[in-house]
C-alpha cells in the first residue's frame, strides 16, 4: 500500500489526537495525586479549625494556631 498525503495527514491527525488523550489523562493523573498529596498533609484543627499542612509523618501534630495535638488522616470526606 502506498502512503498518499491524505493517508499521511490523516495519520498525523489520529497521532496527536492520541497524544493529546494520552497526555490529558497523565496531567489528571498527576493532579488527582498531588491533590491527594495535599489532602494527606492537610489537617484541620478540631479546636478552632484552624487549616494547616504538616510536611512531617507524625500521626499527630500541634496546631500552630491553638496548640491543640490533632490526628492527621482524620480531616478526609472519604475513608
Ligand atoms: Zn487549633
Amino acid at each position: 500500500m502506498e502512503l498518499t498525503l491524505i493517508d499521511f495527514v490523516l495519520f498525523s491527525l489520529l497521532g496527536s489526537c492520541a497524544l493529546v488523550v494520552v497526555f490529558t489523562l497523565i496531567s489528571r493523573a498527576a493532579h488527582a495525586y498531588s491533590e491527594n498529596q495535599a489532602l494527606t498533609r492537610r489537617v484541620i484543627c478540631r479546636l478552632c479549625l484552624y487549616a494547616f499542612e504538616d510536611e512531617s509523618r507524625d500521626k499527630i501534630v500541634d496546631c500552630p494556631h491553638c496548640g491543640a495535638a490533632n490526628e492527621k488522616g482524620r480531616n478526609r470526606r472519604l475513608g
